[in-house]
């Protein structure tokens, strides 16, 4: 099994995915990360400005698992964040501070103009006998 260090606290962290590490039995991710995120104030006890912060330290280096990591981001930002956003950590950053939520139009457009996006939309079905 292969291992890496977290970089914020040295701590031996086992370099596989989620599942891989419950297949394993062993923890995923770096706890000492994992315990200090999960420890944090709740974020709307926070200012823009420290959620803002938080936001960047987590982006920055995180050696958490990415559960922990997007469950606490979600948090920050105040709603379900997409994976795609997260690429993009500029756009969440702003939305901290600013309090102005995208559209789902606009969550969308975060993407590259050459990545292709496949909507999905409910129609009725009209035929019921
Ligand atoms: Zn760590």
């Amino acid at each position: 099994m292969n291992i890496s260090i977290c970089p914020i606290d040295g701590e031996s962290v086992a370099a596989v995915t989620k599942s891989h590490a419950e297949q394993l039995g062993v923890p995923s991710g770096c706890q000492t990360c994992r315990h200090r995120i999960e420890g944090e104030p709740a974020a709307d006890s926070m200012t823009k400005e420290v959620r803002a912060t938080e936001f960047d330290s987590l982006m920055e280096a995180s050696g958490a698992a990415f559960e922990v990591v997007w469950t606490r981001v979600d948090e920050l930002v105040g709603r379900s964040t997409l994976t795609h956003e997260l690429a993009y950590p500029g756009y969440l950053r702003h939305e901290i501070l600013t309090g102005l939520v995208p559209s789902v139009e606009g969550i969308v457009a975060k993407l590259p103009a050459d990545k292709p996006v496949v909507v999905i939309e409910y129609v009725e079905d009209t035929n019921v006998d």
